[in-house]
């Protein structure tokens, strides 16, 4: 029988503090020597428990096997092995999104649908050296006046406590000060840190190196490479200018045929997989019909609609509300063209198996007005709000200049292109388009559903929210 033994755990930081204080000198008190008991596993016969031991002996030798092994010959899945955890607090919204745009972590953050809002946000130090600090500050203060007077009116108006703070959010701006806690693994957090430094905002950068203050002295061999470079700092600027000599005429926008238009926005599929229902049932059937799947893929596509059904509907028969959908299912992707707000963005992006391509907030793509706001007759305080936001980004240097994001309010849209395979967006409809989940994204993912099963009219049938499914019997 297969052994497993516990090698380690995530541990709260104010006990490891004690522990650290009770056995001075000790220097094992890292993850540094897990990365690198691991990584002797593929040359070291004996068991993986007396190279964890060795490590933690020679905490100097596990360090240079870590450099030697991670950096000198690119085993960097090693470093993957050294987790953190991390309390993010002050941070700005804008900031989180620069931060959650990288994948491979965790992140749950304060919530400003459940939360009711304090008047806490960012000076940005590109404003204060503008010497535009006080009428910033002047403006975020306004928009939680409006954000207040908005949640008592639509109270007043009969809509829910909960529902009232979700809406009025709408009115602020990204500045709004955030919190949230971030689990991420050594080669992750490299990557992120790498990320962050190269950013054009300085909050940004500023909380890369906070990560490596607090995250380097524990592991410092597995946390080396995080200079930008030319290529991360230069990049974007030279794409500008080679876009520029190439096409300097600036392009007839073009009616895209599948485009949708729904009040909180437009959804556009641009792209799905050429006849994804058929690449799918295909690979499932390969193992049943013990042929390539080329093979299987010309019989499958002799099947009607009515015979891939039936195939699908063997998938589905006994698929539970938390149940994934098995991983053929990610051979079919789509890339929709989303524009939508930026309350409906902090959504979108949380989820991490897809390819979210996103472009500087732009105000001219307009507001989203929840329905809520329009029905109680607040859309004027929401719109006052916008032109203002407008207003102040213009001083901050506008469309342009990334600090004018700062400015931009959650009902703001912004344009991005997302790629998700089927079986992904099954989760996202689940979460989605359930009745729990945000009426603005609820409405997103409902459109993009029902693109989706224009493109894969079998394998797209079952979408839906979790409610969908009806409580089992008994
Ligand atoms: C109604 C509702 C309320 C929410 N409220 C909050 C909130 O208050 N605060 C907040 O921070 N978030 C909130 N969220 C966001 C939520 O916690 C998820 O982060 C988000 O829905 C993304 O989905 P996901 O994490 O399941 O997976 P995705 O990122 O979409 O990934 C798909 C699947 O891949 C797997 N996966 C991906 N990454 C990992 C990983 N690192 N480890 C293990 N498995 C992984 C999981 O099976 C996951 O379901 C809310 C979501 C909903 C629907």
């Amino acid at each position: 029988m297969a052994r497993v033994d516990l090698a380690g755990f995530n541990v709260d930081a104010d006990i490891l503090k004690e522990i650290s204080a009770s056995r001075p000198g000790s220097e094992d008190l890292t993850p540094e020597t897990l990365s690198a008991a691991y990584a002797r596993i593929s040359r070291d016969p004996r068991p993986v428990g007396e190279l964890r031991r060795l490590s933690r002996t020679e905490v100097d030798k596990a360090r240079a096997s870590n450099e030697r092994i991670v950096f000198g010959l690119g085993h960097a899945s090693v470093a993957e092995h050294a987790v953190f955890n991390f309390d993010v607090l002050e941070i700005s919204r804008l900031a989180i999104e620069a931060l959650e745009a990288h994948r491979l972590a965790s992140y749950t953050e304060k919530s400003q649908r459940y939360i009711r809002l304090g008047e806490d946000f960012a000076i940005p130090s590109e404003v204060s050296a503008r010497n535009l600090s006080a009428p910033f500050s002047e403006f975020v203060s306004r928009a939680f006046s409006r954000y207040a007077l908005l949640v008592a009116r639509l109270m007043a108006s009969g809509v829910p406590d909960k529902m009232a703070g979700e809406d009025a959010r709408y009115a602020l701006p990204l500045a709004v000060h955030g919190q949230l806690g971030m689990t991420c693994n050594a080669r992750s957090l490299e990557h992120l840190v790498l990320g962050l430094k190269s950013s054009a905002l300085a909050e940004v950068r500023e909380l890369a190196d906070s990560f490596l203050a607090v995250a380097r002295p524990i592991a410092p061999s597995l946390l080396r490479y995080m200079i930008p470079g030319p290529y991360h700092l230069q990049r974007d600027a030279e794409v500008a200018t080679a876009v520029m000599s190439l096409l300097p005429d600036p392009p007839v926008a073009s009616a895209a045929a599948a485009r949708t238009r729904i009040p909180e926005g437009d959804v556009c599929l641009v792209d799905a997989t050429h006849d994804g229902d058929a690449r799918i049932l295909a690979a499932l059937a390969v193992p049943t019909l013990s042929c390539d799947y080329s093979t299987a893929l010309a019989s499958i596509r002799g099947l009607d609609h009515a015979g891939r059904s039936r195939l699908h509907a063997a998938v589905v028969a006994r698929l539970g509300a938390y149940d994934a959908l098995p991983r053929e299912y990610e051979l079919a992707t789509m890339t929709f063209e989303v524009v939508l707000s930026a309350a409906a963005f902090g959504q979108l992006k949380r989820h991490r198996m897809s390819s979210l391509t996103t472009w500087p907030y732009d105000p001219t793509t307009g507001i989203t007005i929840p329905p809520a706001i329009e029905k109680a007759g607040l859309a004027d305080v929401l719109r006052e709000g916008a032109l203002e936001a407008e207003a102040m980004a213009m001083r901050l240097g506008g469309p342009g200049d990334p600090v004018a994001s700062y400015a931009v309010l959650n009902a703001h849209r912004r344009r991005c292109l997302w790629t998700v395979n089927l079986r992904e967006f099954y989760h996202v409809s689940r979460l989605r388009e359930d009745e729990h989940a945000q009426w603005d994204i609820r409405l997103l993912t409902m459109a993009m559903s029902d693109l989706a099963r224009g493109a894969f009219p079998v394998c797209a049938g079952h979408l839906g929210g979790k409610d969908i499914f009806q409580p089992a019997e008994g």
